[in-house]
């Protein structure tokens, strides 16, 4: 077991397990981008019949669709209720490419090595003590010349305006207390964080939102929420 995991943010994600899937819920933002990440996730790799895992996978939203697209996904995270949650999805929907498992990524890494084809880690380096160790853990995880997703937030006041204010409390697209500003990341660490794990950027997008049209779309702007590609060089 790792200690890089605050026990109140699995409490927190966990709580609302049962609402996960519920397109117009606690979690609708990230049904609403998942399209997105999936488009940007091709941009670069095909998915059909590669291996993935999804770090931090929550109810499995992004790792059941990677699993939909041909891929044999794996998907973790540290709290059951949501393992119990992505399981059952699964079974419901008939998807018997997805699997997942209760583990810390620090501790699969250490087990499974230059395993899989890529990864991806998403919505989730905000929520831990150590982001780097995720980083290190999942350029660890992937193949040599694999590719690993991340998309975080981008520690800038429009982001803190935006994704803080804006979408929690004026909005309410987001659950009240969901971000604290001190744990975004600004894509110049990421890629710094990345580099010292082996992991070389390939391209970085923002996720915009237009409150008029009250849509997501990718875009230049990565102020607010951004998603970078990254290759493990061998
Ligand atoms: N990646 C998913 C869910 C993002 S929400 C998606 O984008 O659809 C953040 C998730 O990170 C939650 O499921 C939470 O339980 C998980 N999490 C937080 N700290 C973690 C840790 N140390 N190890 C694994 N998962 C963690």
């Amino acid at each position: 077991m790792t200690d890089n995991v605050h026990a109140h943010e699995i409490y927190k994600f966990g709580s609302m397990a049962e609402r996960w899937w519920d397109k117009k819920g606690e979690f609708k933002t990230l049904h609403a981008i998942n399209p997105l990440r999936l488009n940007f996730i091709q941009q670069f790799i095909s998915i059909e019949e590669k291996r993935v895992v999804d770090v931090g996978c929550g109810g499995g939203i992004l790792t059941e669709s990677l699993a939909q697209a041909g891929s044999d996904a794996l998907g973790i995270d540290l709290s059951g209720d949501l393992i119990d949650v992505a399981d059952l999805h699964a079974l419901e929907m008939g998807v018997k490419t997805v699997h997942y498992q209760k583990i810390a990524v620090e501790k699969l890494a250490a087990e499974q090595p230059d395993s899989f084809d890529f990864v991806t880690c998403m919505e989730m380096l905000e929520h831990v003590p150590d982001a780097g160790s995720i980083v290190s853990a999942c350029a660890k995880l992937v193949k040599p010349d694999g590719m690993v997703f991340f998309s975080t937030l981008n520690r800038k006041p429009k982001a803190f305006l935006l994704a803080i204010v804006a979408a929690e409390y004026v909005l309410q697209m987001l659950p009240k207390g969901t971000h604290e500003f001190k744990t975004f990341i600004k894509p110049s660490e990421l890629c710094q964080t990345a580099r010292t794990a082996g992991l070389e950027l390939q391209g970085m997008i923002g996720i915009e939102y237009n409150p008029l049209t009250q849509r997501f779309s990718l875009g230049k702007d990565v102020d607010v929420n951004y998603i970078a590609a990254f290759k493990k060089t061998a």
